[in-house]
């Protein structure tokens, strides 16, 4: 590969953010690895790995509840990283932080919890068409067991929303309305400030899937006037199984718990439990405290950047590699919304997508093939399966360039 520039014209030093993730300097097959499966996970800075090391070396201890010092600095590092959560998101109150396995888990939560509380017969969820399976499938449990219904905005040829239909499908009726920040099979990033504006209209919340926006862009939840917000930290150059649910704190309040253990209760007696107030109703049992901190580590590490410096590198990258890959004859882009980031979705004429990503695996480049946990969408778009390369702050245009030569190579295979 080409040495890259150090400073972009975007004012992000990719070779120094580079030197940072020790994953990337390896070979795969003999190749450099160009590692473009960022949207499945990201790799982690030595920053988030130190911190974790560091926690388990040095104050690694229960939190909440012991007296003794090392006890003390983990609640302290563990609720640290909450405010970080906090002030990341620009969230009024730390207690509307839940720390969750992931994003999953945090649509699971709202479910079951405010889901169970509020649905009856009769009443709708909205969600879009293009919803990742855990926006889909927590909502179709808990609307068979209240007798709900499940509703769709559908998506363009595009693979934008289309806001009429979410108009039209506003009703009293709905409880709730789902909808992805960042579409990770389209790349798709829908006008969130435009749904809550038209839910809210109507008393409708909003619940947004952020797993693909936190690496990407500044969330500001108070701006976008979202009701609840999850994501993953293995996506923003955190840790696995360790997530957040932001919820705002008057629905939090209202919501019944919903595992029950340790930390959530106030006092137990077998006749009766009184539950913990928030955020500690909502986390039953040890949390993955070592996690929630390289959390903190990571939200640390992305704004130490900057969002914005890093939208602006992605950005450009991805036009670089969109305008590379408009050059792959029979190549078919899936998705070619208004506003897109950086997940590139693809066919290519008579090749079997899991054959793209063998064949450019032996040239050390890793992408994803398959339906990307979106099934419905890909129905939509009359697929079974997409190729997809996925950006990070790290990413580079001589990586895209790498990919779009991989793919001549996988058309010489088929020649
Ligand atoms: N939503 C979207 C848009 C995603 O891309 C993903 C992960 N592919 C998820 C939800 C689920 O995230 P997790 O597996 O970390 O819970």
């Amino acid at each position: 590969m080409t040495p890259v520039a150090a400073a972009t014209p975007t004012g992000l030093d990719v070779e120094a953010v580079r030197r940072d993730f020790p994953a990337l300097h390896q070979q795969v097959h003999g190749r450099p690895l160009v590692y473009l499966d960022n949207a499945a996970t990201t790799q982690r800075p030595r920053q988030v790995i130190g911190e974790i090391v560091r926690f388990y070396e040095q104050d690694n201890a229960n939190i909440h509840r012991g007296v003794h010092l090392l006890s003390e600095r983990a609640t302290k590092l563990y609720e640290g990283a909450r405010e970080k959560v906090r002030a990341a998101l620009n969230a009024t109150l730390a207690r509307e932080i839940i720390f969750v396995r992931g994003t999953t888990e945090a649509i699971n939560l709202v479910a079951q919890t405010f889901g169970r509380a509020n649905l009856g017969p009769g009443d709708e969820i909205l969600v879009s068409a293009m919803e990742h399976h855990s926006d889909i499938v927590p909502w179709q449990m808990i609307c068979q067991e209240r007798g709900a219904a499940l509703r769709v905005i559908p998506v363009d040829d595009r693979g934008d929303l289309i806001l009429e239909e979410l108009e039209r499908l506003l009703s009293p009726r709905v409880k709730l309305a789902a909808v992805v920040h960042v579409s990770n099979a389209l790349g798709t990033v829908n006008p969130i400030r435009q749904i809550t504006a038209l839910a809210r209209a109507h008393g409708v919340p909003v619940l947004v899937d952020g797993a693909q926006a936190m690496a990407h862009m500044a969330v500001d939840v108070r701006e976008l006037d979202v009701d609840f917000y999850a994501f993953s930290a293995h996506k923003m150059c955190g840790p696995t199984g360790v997530g957040v649910l932001y919820g705002k704190s008057h629905l939090l309040e209202t919501m019944p718990p919903w595992q029950g253990g340790g930390d959530m209760i106030r006092s137990v007696t077998f006749e009766k439990t009184t539950y913990n107030t928030l955020p500690h109703r909502f986390e039953a049992g040890t949390p993955d405290i070592a996690g929630v901190i390289g959390l903190g580590a990571a939200i640390d590490y992305l704004h130490g950047i900057g969002l914005s410096r890093i939208a602006a590198h992605e950005d450009a990258v991805l036009a670089h590699g969109l305008a590379a890959l408009s050059e792959i004859p029979g190549l078919r882009l899936i998705g070619t919304p208004r506003r897109r980031a950086g997940v590139i979705s693809f066919v290519l004429d008579g090749i079997h997508p899991h054959d793209i990503g063998t064949i450019l695996d032996r040239e050390g480049i890793a992408i994803r093939t398959g339906h990307h946990c979106a099934q419905p969408v890909m129905q939509r778009f009359g697929i079974p399966a997409t190729a997809r390369a996925s950006l990070a702050l790290y990413s580079t245009r001589e990586e895209l360039d790498a990919l779009a030569r991989g793919l001549r190579r996988v058309l010489e295979v088929f020649a």
